[in-house]
């Protein structure tokens, strides 16, 4: 296989504190990995403000004109690191490489690990994912809700390896298969375990943020998380069906019984204690329910109106 130019995608939301060592940091690895002849001498990073609202992109338009190996692209307003990350993707394919790269501007993520995921592309694989070692620097909360949605991934259908991340390496082929998904809200680790590419592991650790503060709030995890379900198992569904007809199998047995004592042992039923409990908890499932379904709707409800996933103020190639 011929020496590959590789694209380094940094999605950037107001991390003015990190941006010029983030770049100057990834441009060690890119020329260690130039001079080691693993990568052609024209690879670049394709830095997405993800609308940011501190000088973010002030820096970005300063470095790109100090060096065109840096392109930029900005967005109009903030649409979230998944758009991000798609844009860059986008982009980077648009400009030209055979891999791409996505990793955090914090780097979070040890970037020296990119010469591992080299490796493993050329040894024929489309998507290297990188994998944590540990998750030290989450909270409890974090770790432990993270731990849980991969699991419930799993238990859905959507096979997701856990303490995934959006560090990884995608082939220039998985990119054009990448441009054939519309969905607006394509959850994109469901998309590159879907796609169905020859797939390679890497673990790499996980430092602390270099500066600034985390982007993500449990808001946000809870939005991508469903996002994350809802477009990639509808087992959710099945689940309600099944739990609708066992109920409704429960209430005839109740309700045979009722009537079988009052016509043979003349008693009419007296647990009103027993009849509010029953009522509130199957108010609750009937709600729950009506809650999975609703996101379901929801999420046709987003894809139906084929808005643009993300519109591009400007860039600089
Ligand atoms: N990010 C983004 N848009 C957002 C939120 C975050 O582009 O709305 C970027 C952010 O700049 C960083 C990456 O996504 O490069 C991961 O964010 P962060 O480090 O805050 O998340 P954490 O590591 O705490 O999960
Ligand atoms: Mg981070």
């Amino acid at each position: 296989m011929k020496t590959p130019t590789l694209a380094i995608v940094i999605p950037c939301y107001n991390e003015e504190l990190c941006i010029k060592s983030t770049v100057e940091k990834l441009f060690l690895v890119l020329d260690d990995l130039i001079a080691k002849n693993k990568i052609l001498p024209d690879s670049y990073l394709y830095l997405v403000d993800d609308g940011s609202k501190d000088s973010t992109w002030e820096i970005i338009t300063d470095l790109h004109r100090g060096n065109k190996r840096i392109k930029a692209a900005r967005f109009i307003r903030n649409y979230g690191n998944q758009k991000a990350l798609l844009a860059g993707l986008e982009g980077v394919n648009a400009i030209g490489c055979d891999c791409a790269v996505t990793i955090d501007a914090d780097l979070q993520q040890d970037e020296w690990t990119i010469e591992k995921f080299i490796d493993e592309f050329m040894n024929g694989f489309d998507i290297v994912s990188g994998i944590r070692n540990n998750r030290k620097t989450d909270s409890f909360l974090k770790k432990y809700t993270a731990l849980c949605f991969y699991k419930l991934m799993n238990i859905l259908g959507a096979k997701i390896p856990a303490n995934h991340s959006d560090y990884r390496l995608v082939s220039k082929h998985a990119l054009d298969i990448l441009s054939q998904y519309k969905e607006n809200y394509l959850f994109l680790r469901g998309f590159f375990y879907e796609a169905g590419l020859k797939t390679s592991y890497v673990h790499f650790d996980v430092k602390p943020r270099m500066a600034g503060e985390s982007k993500f709030n449990y808001l946000k995890l809870m939005g991508l998380a469903l996002n994350g379900i809802t477009s990639y198992s509808v087992a959710p569904l099945r689940f309600v069906t099944v739990l609708g007809f066992c109920l409704a199998f429960f209430g005839l047995l109740v309700g045979l019984e009722t009537v079988f004592e009052k016509i043979f042992f003349h008693n009419s039923p007296n647990g009103w204690a027993t009849a509010i409990i029953l009522l509130c908890i199957f108010g609750g499932i009937q709600l729950f329910c009506l809650g999975i379904i609703g996101e379901y709707v929801g999420q046709v409800f987003r894809e139906v109106k084929a808005r643009p996933r993300y519109i591009k103020e400007k860039e600089l190639i």
